[in-house]
Protein backbone atom coordinates (compact mmCIF):
# COMPACT_ATOMS: atom_id res chain seq x y z
CA UNK A 1 0.00 0.00 0.00
CA UNK A 2 1.20 3.30 -1.11
CA UNK A 3 1.28 5.88 1.78
CA UNK A 4 1.29 9.56 1.18
CA UNK A 5 4.40 11.52 2.54
CA UNK A 6 2.30 12.99 5.37
CA UNK A 7 0.68 9.47 6.09
CA UNK A 8 4.50 8.03 6.15
CA UNK A 9 5.69 11.09 8.21
CA UNK A 10 2.75 10.31 10.74
CA UNK A 11 3.71 6.81 10.85
CA UNK A 12 7.90 7.57 11.63
CA UNK A 13 6.59 9.87 13.87
CA UNK A 14 4.75 7.82 16.22
CA UNK A 15 7.57 5.22 16.05
CA UNK A 16 10.09 7.51 17.21
CA UNK A 17 7.21 8.86 20.23
CA UNK A 18 7.35 5.41 21.18
CA UNK A 19 10.90 5.06 21.28
CA UNK A 20 11.14 7.85 23.75
CA UNK A 21 10.51 6.69 27.37
CA UNK A 22 8.11 8.75 28.92
CA UNK A 23 6.61 7.15 32.33
CA UNK A 24 4.74 10.20 34.26
CA UNK A 25 7.24 12.70 35.37
CA UNK A 26 9.60 11.88 32.81
CA UNK A 27 8.51 13.52 29.72
CA UNK A 28 10.90 15.54 28.90
CA UNK A 29 13.00 13.26 25.86
CA UNK A 30 8.94 13.21 24.13
CA UNK A 31 8.24 16.54 24.88
CA UNK A 32 11.35 17.54 23.11
CA UNK A 33 10.71 15.26 20.03
CA UNK A 34 6.68 16.86 20.21
CA UNK A 35 8.71 20.19 20.57
CA UNK A 36 10.80 19.49 17.35
CA UNK A 37 8.45 18.27 14.97
CA UNK A 38 5.82 20.83 15.63
CA UNK A 39 8.72 23.44 15.02
CA UNK A 40 9.38 21.47 11.88
CA UNK A 41 5.39 21.70 10.86
CA UNK A 42 3.66 25.08 10.31
CA UNK A 43 2.37 26.24 13.71
CA UNK A 44 2.91 30.06 15.14
CA UNK A 45 3.95 29.06 17.83
CA UNK A 46 5.31 26.39 19.88
CA UNK A 47 6.02 26.24 23.66
CA UNK A 48 6.32 24.87 27.33
CA UNK A 49 4.43 25.52 30.18
CA UNK A 50 5.72 25.61 33.92
CA UNK A 51 4.09 21.98 34.19
CA UNK A 52 6.17 20.65 31.29
CA UNK A 53 3.09 20.54 28.97
CA UNK A 54 3.90 20.91 25.40
CA UNK A 55 1.50 23.75 23.57
CA UNK A 56 1.90 24.52 19.50
CA UNK A 57 -1.06 27.12 18.47
CA UNK A 58 -2.18 27.91 14.77
CA UNK A 59 -4.19 30.53 13.64
CA UNK A 60 -6.23 29.98 10.33
CA UNK A 61 -6.87 32.03 7.93
CA UNK A 62 -10.96 31.40 8.45
CA UNK A 63 -12.29 33.01 11.38
CA UNK A 64 -13.45 31.13 14.27
CA UNK A 65 -13.69 29.32 17.15
CA UNK A 66 -10.89 28.56 19.48
CA UNK A 67 -10.28 24.51 19.83
CA UNK A 68 -7.64 22.73 22.11
CA UNK A 69 -6.51 19.12 20.87
CA UNK A 70 -5.04 17.34 23.69
CA UNK A 71 -3.26 13.80 23.89
CA UNK A 72 -1.20 12.80 27.08
CA UNK A 73 2.67 12.17 26.56
CA UNK A 74 3.18 10.14 29.67
CA UNK A 75 2.48 6.22 29.48
CA UNK A 76 2.44 3.26 31.80
CA UNK A 77 5.49 1.78 32.36
CA UNK A 78 6.36 -2.32 31.58
CA UNK A 79 5.91 -3.78 34.54
CA UNK A 80 6.64 -7.66 32.87
CA UNK A 81 9.23 -7.48 29.47
CA UNK A 82 9.93 -10.77 29.23
CA UNK A 83 6.38 -11.49 28.38
CA UNK A 84 6.94 -8.95 25.49
CA UNK A 85 7.08 -10.50 21.85
CA UNK A 86 8.28 -6.87 20.63
CA UNK A 87 10.69 -4.69 22.46
CA UNK A 88 8.47 -2.64 24.45
CA UNK A 89 10.25 0.57 24.19
CA UNK A 90 11.03 -0.21 20.48
CA UNK A 91 8.52 1.71 17.88
CA UNK A 92 9.03 -1.22 15.96
CA UNK A 93 6.76 -1.44 12.59
CA UNK A 94 6.05 -4.41 11.13
CA UNK A 95 3.03 -6.18 10.08
CA UNK A 96 0.97 -3.38 9.69
CA UNK A 97 1.51 -2.20 13.26
CA UNK A 98 3.57 -0.31 15.29
CA UNK A 99 4.75 -1.81 18.26
CA UNK A 100 5.26 -0.90 22.08
CA UNK A 101 4.42 0.48 25.36
CA UNK A 102 2.00 4.14 24.21
CA UNK A 103 1.33 3.33 21.03
CA UNK A 104 -2.36 2.98 21.35
CA UNK A 105 -2.00 4.97 25.13
CA UNK A 106 -1.91 8.16 23.93
CA UNK A 107 0.98 8.61 21.67
CA UNK A 108 -0.72 7.49 18.54
CA UNK A 109 -3.60 10.06 18.88
CA UNK A 110 -1.30 12.80 20.04
CA UNK A 111 1.26 11.70 16.43
CA UNK A 112 -2.05 11.78 14.39
CA UNK A 113 -3.19 15.03 15.89
CA UNK A 114 0.24 17.07 15.77
CA UNK A 115 0.77 16.03 11.88
CA UNK A 116 -3.40 16.36 11.00
CA UNK A 117 -3.47 20.02 12.32
CA UNK A 118 -0.30 21.19 11.25
CA UNK A 119 -0.84 19.69 7.97
CA UNK A 120 -4.21 21.40 7.14
CA UNK A 121 -3.90 24.52 4.32
CA UNK A 122 -4.42 27.77 6.18
CA UNK A 123 -7.05 29.17 4.19
CA UNK A 124 -9.02 25.80 4.86
CA UNK A 125 -9.08 25.88 8.65
CA UNK A 126 -11.08 28.19 10.72
CA UNK A 127 -10.05 29.76 14.17
CA UNK A 128 -7.32 29.24 16.21
CA UNK A 129 -6.45 25.63 17.30
CA UNK A 130 -3.96 24.52 20.17
CA UNK A 131 -2.25 20.91 20.23
CA UNK A 132 -0.99 20.06 23.27
CA UNK A 133 0.90 17.39 24.70
CA UNK A 134 -0.03 17.02 28.31
CA UNK A 135 1.63 15.58 31.27
CA UNK A 136 1.07 13.37 34.15
CA UNK A 137 -2.39 12.15 32.69
CA UNK A 138 -1.56 8.16 33.95
CA UNK A 139 -1.09 10.05 37.66
CA UNK A 140 -4.06 12.71 37.85
CA UNK A 141 -6.42 12.79 34.90
CA UNK A 142 -7.15 16.36 34.32
CA UNK A 143 -4.73 18.32 36.52
CA UNK A 144 -2.03 19.12 34.01
CA UNK A 145 -4.22 19.79 31.24
CA UNK A 146 -6.54 22.13 33.68
CA UNK A 147 -3.70 24.40 33.89
CA UNK A 148 -3.63 25.18 30.06
CA UNK A 149 -7.01 25.56 30.00
CA UNK A 150 -7.04 28.61 32.48
CA UNK A 151 -4.57 30.57 30.09
CA UNK A 152 -5.78 29.37 27.16
CA UNK A 153 -9.33 29.55 27.50
CA UNK A 154 -10.62 27.66 24.43
CA UNK A 155 -13.97 27.26 22.73
CA UNK A 156 -14.05 24.00 22.84
CA UNK A 157 -12.03 20.79 23.53
CA UNK A 158 -11.18 17.39 21.62
CA UNK A 159 -9.48 14.66 23.90
CA UNK A 160 -7.10 12.19 21.68
CA UNK A 161 -7.47 8.75 23.69
CA UNK A 162 -8.31 5.14 22.15
CA UNK A 163 -12.42 5.30 20.81
CA UNK A 164 -11.68 2.79 17.79
CA UNK A 165 -12.43 6.56 15.95
CA UNK A 166 -15.93 6.58 17.26
CA UNK A 167 -16.79 9.68 18.76
CA UNK A 168 -17.54 9.44 22.64
CA UNK A 169 -19.54 12.03 24.30
CA UNK A 170 -18.85 11.52 27.83
CA UNK A 171 -16.55 9.27 30.24
CA UNK A 172 -17.22 8.06 33.27
CA UNK A 173 -15.24 9.49 36.20
CA UNK A 174 -12.91 8.20 38.86
CA UNK A 175 -12.17 8.94 42.49
CA UNK A 176 -10.23 7.23 44.88
CA UNK A 177 -11.07 6.89 48.74
CA UNK A 178 -9.19 6.16 51.64
CA UNK A 179 -11.03 3.91 54.10
CA UNK A 180 -8.52 4.46 57.42
CA UNK A 181 -9.83 2.20 61.25
CA UNK A 182 -7.93 3.32 63.80
CA UNK A 183 -7.35 0.97 66.90
CA UNK A 184 -4.64 0.63 69.59
CA UNK A 185 -0.94 -0.52 69.59
CA UNK A 186 0.08 -3.51 71.79
CA UNK A 187 2.71 -5.53 72.15
CA UNK A 188 1.21 -8.91 69.68
CA UNK A 189 2.49 -11.35 72.93
CA UNK A 190 -0.92 -9.44 74.59
CA UNK A 191 -3.50 -8.88 72.48
CA UNK A 192 -6.01 -8.22 74.93
CA UNK A 193 -3.88 -4.87 75.72
CA UNK A 194 -4.71 -2.98 72.34
CA UNK A 195 -7.63 -3.25 69.33
CA UNK A 196 -6.43 -4.69 65.82
CA UNK A 197 -7.73 -2.19 63.30
CA UNK A 198 -7.19 -4.90 60.92
CA UNK A 199 -9.78 -6.84 62.09
CA UNK A 200 -12.18 -3.57 61.54
CA UNK A 201 -10.57 -3.42 57.90
CA UNK A 202 -11.89 -6.65 56.99
CA UNK A 203 -15.95 -6.09 57.74
CA UNK A 204 -15.16 -2.82 56.29
CA UNK A 205 -13.89 -4.56 52.89
CA UNK A 206 -16.60 -7.08 53.41
CA UNK A 207 -19.67 -4.69 53.83
CA UNK A 208 -18.57 -3.19 50.74
CA UNK A 209 -18.35 -5.65 48.81
CA UNK A 210 -22.29 -6.94 49.65
CA UNK A 211 -23.43 -3.79 49.29
CA UNK A 212 -24.89 -3.63 45.55
CA UNK A 213 -22.99 -1.39 43.38
CA UNK A 214 -25.52 1.86 41.86
CA UNK A 215 -26.19 1.22 38.21
CA UNK A 216 -26.56 4.00 35.35
CA UNK A 217 -28.52 3.19 31.82
CA UNK A 218 -26.17 5.14 30.05
CA UNK A 219 -23.12 4.70 32.21
CA UNK A 220 -22.93 1.62 33.82
CA UNK A 221 -22.07 0.42 37.25
CA UNK A 222 -20.72 2.52 39.93
CA UNK A 223 -17.51 0.04 40.36
CA UNK A 224 -15.67 0.10 43.55
CA UNK A 225 -12.50 -1.95 44.03
CA UNK A 226 -9.47 -1.95 46.50
CA UNK A 227 -6.35 -1.20 45.39
CA UNK A 228 -4.18 -1.05 48.54
CA UNK A 229 -4.34 -2.23 52.11
CA UNK A 230 -1.57 -1.03 54.39
CA UNK A 231 -1.09 -0.45 58.52
CA UNK A 232 1.37 1.42 60.73
CA UNK A 233 3.62 0.94 62.37
CA UNK A 234 5.22 0.25 59.27
CA UNK A 235 8.14 -1.81 59.66
CA UNK A 236 6.06 -3.33 63.02
CA UNK A 237 7.73 -6.78 64.33
CA UNK A 238 5.51 -8.06 67.77
CA UNK A 239 3.35 -4.62 67.57
CA UNK A 240 -0.71 -4.89 67.09
CA UNK A 241 -1.26 -1.57 64.22
CA UNK A 242 -2.86 1.62 65.32
CA UNK A 243 -4.19 2.10 61.91
CA UNK A 244 -5.56 0.31 58.73
CA UNK A 245 -5.53 1.65 55.42
CA UNK A 246 -7.78 0.70 51.95
CA UNK A 247 -7.52 2.50 49.06
CA UNK A 248 -10.70 2.03 47.10
CA UNK A 249 -10.35 3.14 43.25
CA UNK A 250 -14.40 3.62 42.48
CA UNK A 251 -15.60 4.62 38.87
CA UNK A 252 -18.40 7.34 39.15
CA UNK A 253 -21.63 8.23 37.38
CA UNK A 254 -22.67 11.17 36.39
CA UNK A 255 -23.57 13.96 38.59
CA UNK A 256 -21.59 12.35 41.94
CA UNK A 257 -18.92 14.64 44.08
CA UNK A 258 -17.15 14.28 46.80
CA UNK A 259 -19.62 14.90 48.78
CA UNK A 260 -22.49 12.52 47.53
CA UNK A 261 -20.09 9.85 47.74
CA UNK A 262 -17.94 10.17 51.06
CA UNK A 263 -22.21 10.29 52.34
CA UNK A 264 -22.82 7.09 50.63
CA UNK A 265 -19.62 5.36 52.27
CA UNK A 266 -20.15 7.05 55.82
CA UNK A 267 -23.48 5.59 56.11
CA UNK A 268 -22.60 2.13 55.76
CA UNK A 269 -21.08 1.47 58.70
CA UNK A 270 -23.39 2.79 61.83
CA UNK A 271 -22.44 -0.02 64.16
CA UNK A 272 -18.64 0.56 63.72
CA UNK A 273 -16.66 3.20 65.85
CA UNK A 274 -12.57 4.57 65.41
CA UNK A 275 -12.81 4.80 61.51
CA UNK A 276 -12.85 7.62 58.91
CA UNK A 277 -13.52 7.90 55.43
CA UNK A 278 -11.42 10.60 52.93
CA UNK A 279 -10.87 11.51 49.55
CA UNK A 280 -7.59 10.44 48.87
CA UNK A 281 -5.12 14.18 47.87
CA UNK A 282 -2.94 12.76 44.33
CA UNK A 283 0.36 14.04 44.31
CA UNK A 284 2.49 14.66 40.98
CA UNK A 285 6.37 15.73 40.73
CA UNK A 286 6.18 16.61 37.09
CA UNK A 287 9.43 16.64 34.99
CA UNK A 288 10.20 20.24 35.59
CA UNK A 289 10.21 20.20 38.95
CA UNK A 290 6.78 21.17 40.16
CA UNK A 291 4.63 19.18 42.93
CA UNK A 292 1.07 19.24 41.53
CA UNK A 293 -1.43 18.21 44.54
CA UNK A 294 -5.12 18.01 44.03
CA UNK A 295 -8.18 15.15 45.61
CA UNK A 296 -8.34 12.24 43.47
CA UNK A 297 -11.36 13.00 42.28
CA UNK A 298 -12.46 13.08 38.60
CA UNK A 299 -15.76 13.73 37.44
CA UNK A 300 -17.96 11.70 34.98
CA UNK A 301 -19.36 13.97 32.03
CA UNK A 302 -22.02 13.60 28.98
CA UNK A 303 -22.45 16.02 26.58
CA UNK A 304 -25.87 16.41 24.77
CA UNK A 305 -25.60 14.07 21.39
CA UNK A 306 -27.64 16.70 19.72
CA UNK A 307 -25.87 20.05 20.99
CA UNK A 308 -24.03 21.70 17.93
CA UNK A 309 -20.71 20.84 19.06
CA UNK A 310 -21.22 17.23 19.04
CA UNK A 311 -23.11 17.44 15.68
CA UNK A 312 -19.82 19.42 14.86
CA UNK A 313 -18.06 16.44 15.17
CA UNK A 314 -20.35 13.61 13.78
CA UNK A 315 -20.08 15.59 10.68
CA UNK A 316 -16.61 16.11 11.01
CA UNK A 317 -15.35 12.34 11.30
CA UNK A 318 -18.52 11.44 8.91
CA UNK A 319 -16.73 13.59 5.74
CA UNK A 320 -13.75 11.30 6.53
CA UNK A 321 -15.04 8.70 5.78
CA UNK A 322 -15.56 7.52 9.34
CA UNK A 323 -19.07 5.96 10.50
CA UNK A 324 -19.89 8.64 12.87
CA UNK A 325 -20.55 6.31 15.90
CA UNK A 326 -21.09 7.93 19.88
CA UNK A 327 -20.38 6.46 22.95
CA UNK A 328 -19.77 6.91 26.62
CA UNK A 329 -16.03 5.57 27.52
CA UNK A 330 -15.86 3.47 30.68
CA UNK A 331 -12.13 4.96 31.39
CA UNK A 332 -11.19 8.07 33.00
CA UNK A 333 -9.84 10.97 31.17
CA UNK A 334 -8.21 14.63 30.77
CA UNK A 335 -12.27 15.39 29.63
CA UNK A 336 -12.51 15.61 33.77
CA UNK A 337 -10.99 18.73 33.69
CA UNK A 338 -12.26 20.00 30.41
CA UNK A 339 -16.12 19.00 30.68
CA UNK A 340 -16.85 17.52 34.05
CA UNK A 341 -15.07 20.59 35.99
CA UNK A 342 -15.44 23.80 33.59
CA UNK A 343 -18.16 22.30 31.73
CA UNK A 344 -16.20 22.73 28.16
CA UNK A 345 -17.74 21.37 24.97
CA UNK A 346 -15.67 18.18 24.81
CA UNK A 347 -15.57 14.99 22.74
CA UNK A 348 -13.02 12.08 22.53
CA UNK A 349 -11.28 10.64 19.40
CA UNK A 350 -8.70 9.21 18.83
CA UNK A 351 -7.35 5.47 17.00
CA UNK A 352 -7.03 1.81 18.27
CA UNK A 353 -8.70 0.46 21.04
CA UNK A 354 -8.52 1.00 24.93
CA UNK A 355 -8.10 -3.13 24.95
CA UNK A 356 -4.57 -1.80 23.82
CA UNK A 357 -4.10 0.43 26.52
CA UNK A 358 -1.52 -1.00 29.25
CA UNK A 359 -1.58 -3.88 28.14
CA UNK A 360 1.08 -6.75 27.26
CA UNK A 361 2.36 -6.35 23.50
CA UNK A 362 0.58 -2.70 23.34
CA UNK A 363 0.57 -1.90 19.67
CA UNK A 364 -1.55 0.22 17.40
CA UNK A 365 -3.06 -0.56 13.83
CA UNK A 366 -1.10 1.43 10.89
CA UNK A 367 -4.70 1.65 8.84
CA UNK A 368 -6.01 2.94 11.97
CA UNK A 369 -3.54 5.25 12.91
CA UNK A 370 -3.97 7.08 9.33
CA UNK A 371 -8.01 6.72 9.90
CA UNK A 372 -7.30 8.91 12.66
CA UNK A 373 -4.99 10.99 10.86
CA UNK A 374 -7.87 12.03 8.25
CA UNK A 375 -10.27 12.05 10.78
CA UNK A 376 -8.70 15.17 13.30
CA UNK A 377 -8.07 17.31 9.78
CA UNK A 378 -11.51 17.04 9.35
CA UNK A 379 -11.93 17.74 13.01
CA UNK A 380 -9.53 20.64 12.30
CA UNK A 381 -11.32 22.08 9.17
CA UNK A 382 -14.77 21.50 10.92
CA UNK A 383 -14.96 22.54 14.80
CA UNK A 384 -13.48 26.06 14.16
CA UNK A 385 -16.70 26.63 13.09
CA UNK A 386 -18.25 26.62 16.38
CA UNK A 387 -19.77 29.50 18.08
CA UNK A 388 -19.65 29.22 21.44
CA UNK A 389 -23.48 30.16 23.21
ZN1 LIG B 1 -3.57 4.94 30.18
Amino acid sequence: MAYTELEQETIQFLSRLVQCVSLSGEEQLVASLVEEKCKSLDYDEVRRDDLGNVIATRRGALPGASILYDSHMDTVTVANPEQWSHAPWGGEITGGKIWGRGASDTKGSLAAMVMALGAIPRNELPGVVHVIGTVGEEIIEGASLARALATLKPDGVIIGEPTDCRLAIGQKGRARMDFIAYGRAAHTANPEEGENPIDKTALMLQRIRQTPQKQDPIFGAAVIEPLLISSLPNPSTSTIPFECRISYDRRLLLGETPQTLLAEYRSLFPDLTGWQINMHQASFQTYTGLELSVPDFHPAWLMDENSPFVQLGVQAIQSAGIAPQTYVVPYCTNGSASAGELGLPTIIFGPSTIRMAHAVDEHIEIEELLRSLHGFISLGKTMGKFLSP
